[in-house]
This record gives structure tokens, C-alpha cells and sequence, in this order.
């Protein structure tokens, strides 16, 4: 039997021996890209904007004309027209003279800043009268403000997020580079387990994990392919496993990782791959099992729902990120524990939380579930650690929370 690891073990020995990166790549459709992690880095090739523009509605002057105006001595500017949107300016604005542009309007030649409305008046005889003086370049974003070709914009490794696919759309990438989904293989065992459409008969439990796996799966940019409930039999286990191997790029076991007569997981792994990790210092979750069958990732799960939801959570979305080349940062928010939470059992343990503001502060309102349970799981918005050397944390501390999902 393997040593158990501490989390922090678990997750180098991911970084290890899972290749970062793996992935094949692939292009996909500008409007699908949202989620999908970088495979190369987007280089503009150029310009955006591609002409100097205003950031205001007034007018385009020179800004030499406007030195010295006030509202009491405005300087009195010939009007030269109005500059159309999506037009060429078209005008070569002479010393002395203005043009109307609107908010985005392309700068006329001659023009180096623009006066806002709110600081101008219109005598309708020709002339605008300018109140306010403004220094070249006031008002205006200049032609590769945004981007510049050959400026490096978006990283391989991002997954992306609804603004880059603005930075896409404004750079004309309408095909991106991305690495294609893992297929992940999900499999359930457990003689008690009955599908969730079936009503449970005495001492039968629905099986929770396969749904709950696959949406996580989907959620962390992978393709679950679930394989059904398979009963605490080797052989048939061991069948479902290769079959799920040969077919997918990772694999999830969910029960039976235990070392009890009917736990089978552990045997079978190493029967057609090797074992890497059996149990990890944590709760809830300590028996996990990481292993691999021909190269691809091989997780046992504990069947505990809320026990595989945190493995899940932590090391087969490590591993899928991995997988993708996407080295994201958990996010974290500082909140303050509104209840003491004891933990003296030597193993880091995770606490989900309810997030609630009151008074302008973030509190986490920790519950307190049997690891058995999963609707306690149901709602809560994130969750935090206990360090295994901790003997808790007290009511009135600070935690930082990770937003689960
Ligand atoms: P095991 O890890 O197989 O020892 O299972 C531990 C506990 O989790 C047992 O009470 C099982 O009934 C329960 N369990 C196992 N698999 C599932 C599942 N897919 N859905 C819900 N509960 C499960
Ligand atoms: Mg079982």
C-alpha cells in the first residue's frame, strides 16, 4: 500500500506526471470560444482602432486655438461641419476653424484634441464659441491605442473570458486556437446504487455522484461521458474501466477506494495501469486514489457524495486544467467565519460555506456536515481550509473562501 500524501503532495505529484498541455489542438468558432483555454498565444496583426478617435461628443479643434479661452472670453472657432460616424473625417481642419464629431468619430486632419459639448456654445451664425482650453491629445484615443501589431494580447494557457472574446472580435479572429476537450469517463460503483430514475428500494441509495461529476466536468471545460452503475464485481468493474480507458483521455471511479473487502478500485487500477497515490491527507475525502492507465489520468473517488465532490474539486479539476495547458488560480475572498470550527484530526479539512453580506461585511457561515451528505453542500458558495497542524479556526476570524464552481 502507498503512503498517504498531503494535499500539497497530491497536487506536485499532478504537476508531475500528468503532461501540462496534452491536449490536442484545435479551432473553433469565434462564439464558441467562451471557456475554452488558448492553445497559442494571439498576436494583432493590426491596429485597433485602426484611426484616432474621439472619446467625447464636441468639437475637433486645434488645440493652440483653445489656449488662454475661458467662460468669460470663449475663443470664437469658424464651424466647419459635422464629422459623419464610420466615415472618414474627410476634412483638413485649417488654424481657427472646428468640426462637429460625436463620441468615436474619426479625428479630422489638422485636429489634435477635442473640446466636450458641455464646455462650447453654438451662436448659430457659423461660430462655436470654446470655453474651456484642452491640451493636444485631450479626448481622443489614438490610432493602436488598444493594439499594435505584433503586441502579444491574449496568452496560450488563458482560458477565455467574455472580454477577450471582445479583444477577438476586435482584432478580426474569428477562428482561435484552442486545446480540444478531454473526454472523461465516469463510472459509479456500489450494489446499493440505483439510477435517479428509479425510485430506491429498501437499503438502496440514487446514485448522486454520476450527475454531479459530469456537470462538474462540463464545468471545468471537459466532455463527461458517463458509464452507468456498475456493481462491486471485479471482473465487470475491471471491463467497464478498460473499455472507459481506451475510450476517454481521463477516467473517474467513483466508490469503492476504500480498503475494505468490496473495494476493488485500488486492485484493478494497478492490474492495467500503475497506482501513483492512495489517500490524501484531507477531509472529507481520504480515500482517493490517483493512478494511471496508459498515460491517462485515473482518479478513484470516494463515494461519499460530499467526499468526491471536494476530490473532484480540487485534483480532477487540477488535473483537466493541467491537461489543457491552463494554469488558473483558484479565486479566494477573504470573509469572516461567523462560527468556531474545530478540526484536530491531523488532515487538512475543507468547510463549505454560505457567503451572506451583512452590514457591508462578507461572512461565511460554515456548516457542519456528515461527509454522507450532499444536500447539506447544496447552495453553499464556496468553501475554506483547516491547515491539518490547526486546531481550528474561531468564530470572528478571517478565511479565505474559494468560490467552488
Ligand atoms: P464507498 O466509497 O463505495 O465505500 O461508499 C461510501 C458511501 O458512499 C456509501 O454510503 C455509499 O452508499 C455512498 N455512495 C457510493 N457511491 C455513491 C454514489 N454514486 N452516489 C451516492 N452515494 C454513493
Ligand atoms: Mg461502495
Amino acid at each position: 500500500m502507498l503512503t498517504v500524501k498531503t494535499p500539497d503532495e497530491a497536487f506536485s505529484l499532478i504537476k508531475q506526471e500528468f503532461t501540462h498541455g496534452c491536449l490536442p489542438k484545435e479551432y473553433v468558432p469565434l462564439k464558441e470560444a467562451c471557456g475554452r483555454v488558448l492553445s497559442a498565444d494571439i498576436l494583432a496583426d493590426s491596429y485597433v482602432p485602426d484611426f484616432d478617435r474621439s472619446t467625447v461628443d464636441g468639437y475637433a479643434v486645434s488645440a493652440s486655438d483653445t489656449f488662454g479661452c475661458s467662460d468669460s472670453i470663449p475663443s470664437i472657432l469658424r464651424m466647419d461641419g459635422e464629422i459623419l460616424m464610420g466615415t472618414d473625417a474627410g476634412i483638413l481642419l485649417q488654424p481657427g476653424h472646428c468640426a462637429y464629431i460625436p463620441t468615436g468619430g474619426a479625428l479630422p486632419r489638422g485636429a489634435d484634441a477635442v473640446v466636450m459639448i458641455e464646455y462650447t456654445e453654438d451662436y448659430h451664425d457659423g461660430t462655436i464659441g470654446i470655453q474651456k482650453p484642452v491640451a493636444p491629445g485631450s479626448n481622443l484615443i489614438y490610432r493602436g491605442d488598444d493594439v499594435c501589431p505584433g503586441k502579444t494580447v491574449l496568452k496560450r494557457g488563458r482560458r477565455l473570458t467574455p472580454q477577450d472574446i471582445g479583444a477577438l472580435a476586435a482584432m478580426g479572429i474569428v477562428s482561435v486556437p484552442v486545446r480540444k476537450k478531454p473526454v472523461v469517463g465516469i463510472l459509479s460503483t456500489g450494489d446499493e446504487l440505483t439510477d435517479i430514475t428509479e425510485t430506491p428500494g429498501p437499503g438502496q441509495v440514487r446514485d448522486v455522484n454520476s450527475p454531479m461529476l459530469a456537470a462538474a466536468v462540463a464545468q471545468w471545460g471537459g466532455i463527461p461521458r458517463t458509464y452507468g452503475i456498475i456493481r462491486d464485481d471485479e471482473s465487470l468493474l475491471r471491463q467497464a474501466v478498460s473499455l472507459a480507458s481506451r475510450e476517454c483521455d481521463v477516467i473517474l471511479l467513483s466508490g469503492g477506494s476504500s480498503v475494505g473487502e468490496k473495494d476493488v478500485s485500488c486492485r484493478i487500477i494497478q492490474s492495467l495501469g500503475s497506482l501513483l497515490l492512495h489517500g490524501i491527507a484531507m477531509k472529507p475525502g481520504k480515500p482517493t486514489i490517483i493512478g494511471k492507465i496508459s498515460e491517462k489520468p485515473v482518479i478513484g473517488l470516494p463515494g461519499h457524495p460530499a467526499a468526491a465532490f471536494f476530490v473532484s474539486r480540487l485534483f480532477v479539476r487540477k488535473i483537466l486544467l493541467q491537461l489543457a495547458g491552463c494554469d488558473e488560480e483558484d479565486r479566494a475572498v477573504p470573509a469572516v467565519l461567523s462560527q468556531t470550527v474545530e478540526s484536530n484530526h491531523g488532515r487538512a479539512q475543507y468547510v463549505s460555506v454560505f457567503l451572506e453580506r451583512r452590514d457591508g461585511i462578507l461572512y461565511a457561515n460554515p456548516i457542519r456536515s456528515k461527509s454522507g451528505l450532499i444536500t447539506s453542500l447544496a447552495g453553499t458558495g464556496g468553501y475554506f481550509c483547516i491547515p491539518r497542524d490547526c486546531e481550528g479556526i474561531s468564530r470572528g476570524e478571517t478565511v479565505m473562501v474559494t468560490c467552488s464552481g
